[in-house]
């Protein structure tokens, strides 16, 4: 009997499409807490008062300064092992695509060139009147919420709860899903949907499920083939190791 990494080390070489899946989990580790961490920001701004765009809607002064101080959180930020093992995967020629739920550039900045923004990226915001999208600029912070150029409320340019996930990121990840034969799922509770749905999808269509968690998900007796169990920062470069193992 081989083990999971073994497995999944062998899925990751007999696959021709290999995506990943990735959520607040894998950003752990750089310093940013997911949702259900008991300490940190989401403490201070519960996601339910502040990450809704009925709670942006009734007072965008009130959630910009939350924004800001995420904004500043995110700026002290750096990938960690786990970014940058999904970017060496890809690098192998060994992995197509990262969708990421998280909004927090990390992947882009470990240097994968192929990420699904599914949520948007907090680096940039967008004006609600004319749909500019401009680099937030964290030196300009004021208690009130920035404005464009063409006097409209500028917004996190992210994905609320309540909005839609832009149709470019839905169409993109829809096909890498549908096309997938491996998907390594990572750091992600398998709660916020559509995004829980992509590697439902993806089994669907027989693709070997690869989980790195810290604990077990919806996911792991649901659809998971091979579940890598800790932190991704540990368990990613292990993964891309004995992937290397076989290819020598
Ligand atoms: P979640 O907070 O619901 O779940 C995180 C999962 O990662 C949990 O299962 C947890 O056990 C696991 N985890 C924690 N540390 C880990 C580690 N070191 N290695 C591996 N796994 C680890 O996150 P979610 O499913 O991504 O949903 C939350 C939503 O909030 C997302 O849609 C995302 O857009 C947003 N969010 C983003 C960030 C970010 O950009 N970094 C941070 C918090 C929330
Ligand atoms: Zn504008």
């Amino acid at each position: 009997m081989t083990n999971p990494l073994q497995q999944a080390a062998q899925a990751i070489v007999a696959g021709k499409h290999v995506i990943a899946v990735t959520g607040a989990g894998i950003s752990v580790e750089s310093g940013i807490p997911d949702f259900r961490s008991p300490s940190g920001i989401w403490n201070t701004y519960p996601p339910e008062q502040y990450a809704t765009i009925d709670a942006f809607m009734a007072d965008p002064d009130r959630v910009w300064n939350m924004w800001y101080d995420l904004g500043a959180m995110l700026s002290d930020a750096a990938p960690n092992p786990g970014h940058h093992a999904l970017t060496a995967l890809q690098d192998m020629g060994r992995l197509d695509a990262v969708i990421t739920q998280n909004i927090d550039n990390l992947h882009e900045e470990a240097g994968c060139t192929t990420v699904i923004e599914y949520h948007g990226n907090a680096k940039h915001m967008r004006c609600l009147d004319c749909q500019r999208v401009v680099p937030l600029d964290m030196d300009k912070r004021t208690s009130k919420a920035p404005r464009c150029t063409c006097g409209g409320i500028m917004k996190p340019d992210v994905v609320l709860f309540g909005d839609l996930i832009p149709e470019e990121a839905v169409r993109a990840a829809d096909h890498a899903a549908e096309n997938a034969d491996v998907v390594i799922i990572v750091g992600t509770s398998a709660t916020v949907y559509p995004a829980a749905q992509l590697p439902i999808t993806a089994k669907h269509n027989g693709a070997f499920i690869i989980e790195c968690n810290l604990e077990a998900t919806d996911f792991t007796a649901r659809i998971t083939d091979a579940f890598l169990e800790g932190p991704a920062g540990t368990t990613l470069p292990t993964l891309v190791e004995a992937v290397l193992e076989i290819l020598q």
